[in-house]
């Protein structure tokens, strides 16, 4: 908890959570400073595929998920501008394998008032007549859920930001957070300008750890490779947002006439350097993401390539963000390793975040799960109801 009136706090990176951060700092009426190493929005967020689902099997993420879709819904209101959000419905689909498993989940999300409906394989074919159900035990489908457009999201956060006073520094690396005892009191930017901060958070998605390593603590981040890829669509074939379990594969509607579809690190390969990756699909990759895609919407089997790319996740040793102070130097926070999931928890991500920096303790939703001290002492997030998922679908729910 910062205790001067009007605290001055350092945001470290520009992208969905960065600049979610610094708005609702602002809002609450601190001086907010971010810094970004290139322009706003130039990394992972840019890249995002954007889904917007509740389902999750970690309580807390349901609930960041759920308090984000209030933003989603209603950003002009609550944040201003545009985000682009197409509410299309999603449903996750399971095999028998994954039964009780989603029996649980749906009833975990229920009781957080999350509005979500079990359905069989004939249930969906009537909400979704394009898919094919025949390996499918249960479908959990939100009626309210869908997708938006990462850029205009991360750039309306950050002209929010600025309207309630913060300042953006864009093409400005942060080289060293300098801490002072074992207080952390600013930072230094690679062209050696120091500015001063009450508190600094560090929202640099997979390069975290480049910046804790001087401290001696670290997540333990490790970058993957992610592709997505576009394929046309007839305006007529309309199916829903799915993340599909027995195929391994997510997908949604983008626009009047393109399906969106996406998959992790979907075969073994080296870990890329976030700075130096090769952007564009594979091909191998093009023909699987397609085969998986058009195992539950077969008249997508043909379906033209238009173009795609690649992005970094950073994943944590559990899969699971990391969100609070870093132990042993107060005022430093953190906020990264979304695992590939971090683009639709932003919102409330930045509204829990700024208030456990200015006020000691979150409310908007409980973030202490998700406290740094669980890495350090091994105390790993693990879900009983953890789904088994397609082979290579490249990160857990
Ligand atoms: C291909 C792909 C698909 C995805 N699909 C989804 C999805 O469907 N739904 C979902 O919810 N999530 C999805 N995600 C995950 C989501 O996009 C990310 O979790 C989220 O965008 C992370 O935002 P961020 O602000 O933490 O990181 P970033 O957007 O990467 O921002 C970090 C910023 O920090 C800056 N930075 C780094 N080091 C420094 C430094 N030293 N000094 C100054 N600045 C620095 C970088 O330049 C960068 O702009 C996907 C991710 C990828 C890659």
């Amino acid at each position: 908890m910062v205790t001067s009136s009007k605290p001055h706090i350092i945001v470290v990176g520009g992208g969905v959570v960065g600049c979610s951060l610094a708005f609702h700092l602002a809002r609450a009426n601190a001086r907010v400073t971010l810094f970004d190493k290139g322009e706003i929005c130039a990394g992972m967020s840019a890249r995002s595929g954007a889904l917007i689902r509740m389902h999750y099997t970690f309580a807390p993420e349901v609930e960041l998920a759920w308090e984000s879709l209030n933003y989603f819904s209603n950003w002009h209101e609550s944040v201003g501008g545009e985000c682009g959000f197409v509410c299309t419905g999603f449903a996750l689909v399971v095999g028998d394998e994954n039964s009780a498993r989603m029996r649980t989940n749906v009833a975990m999300m229920k009781g957080l008032g999350v509005e979500v409906e079990l359905y069989d394989g004939a249930d969906l074919r009537r909400i979704d007549p394009s898919v094919k159900v025949d390996d499918i035990a249960f479908a959990a489908y939100e009626s309210q859920s869908g997708y938006a457009d990462p850029v205009a999201t991360t750039r309306s956060l950050a002209i929010a930001a600025q309207r309630h006073g913060a300042l953006l520094i864009a093409n400005s690396q942060v080289e060293m957070i300098l801490v002072e005892g074992a207080h952390a009191v600013g930072i230094r930017t690679a062209d050696r300008h120091v500015f001063n901060a009450d508190a600094v958070c560090i929202a640099a998605g997979p390069w975290t750890d480049t910046l804790l390593a001087p401290l001696d603590v670290r997540i333990g981040i490790k970058a993957e490779r992610a592709q997505i890829a576009f394929f046309r669509r007839s305006p007529a074939l309309n199916h829903l947002a799915y993340i599909d379990c027995i195929a391994g594969i997510y997908f949604r509607p983008h626009r009047e006439d393109l399906t969106l579809a996406g998959l992790g690190e979907w075969q073994p390969e080296s870990e890329p350097d976030p700075d130096d990756f090769r952007e564009t699909n594979d091909a191998d990759f093009i023909d699987e993401v397609r085969n998986r895609l058009a195992h539950r919407v077969p008249m997508m089997n043909h379906a033209a390539y238009l173009r795609g790319h690649a992005g970094v996740y950073d994943v944590s040793p559990d899969s699971r963000a990391v969100l609070g102070r870093v132990p042993g130097v107060d005022g430093l926070f953190v906020a990264a390793g979304f695992s590939g999931t971090g683009f639709k928890t932003a919102p409330a991500v930045g509204a829990a975040m700024a208030e456990l920096i200015l006020d000691g303790r979150s409310r908007t939703v409980d973030i202490s799960p998700f406290c740094f001290e669980r890495i350090l002492s091994g105390h790993l997030i693990r879900t009983e109801n953890e789904y088994v998922m397609g082979a290579g679908f490249g990160h857990s729910l």
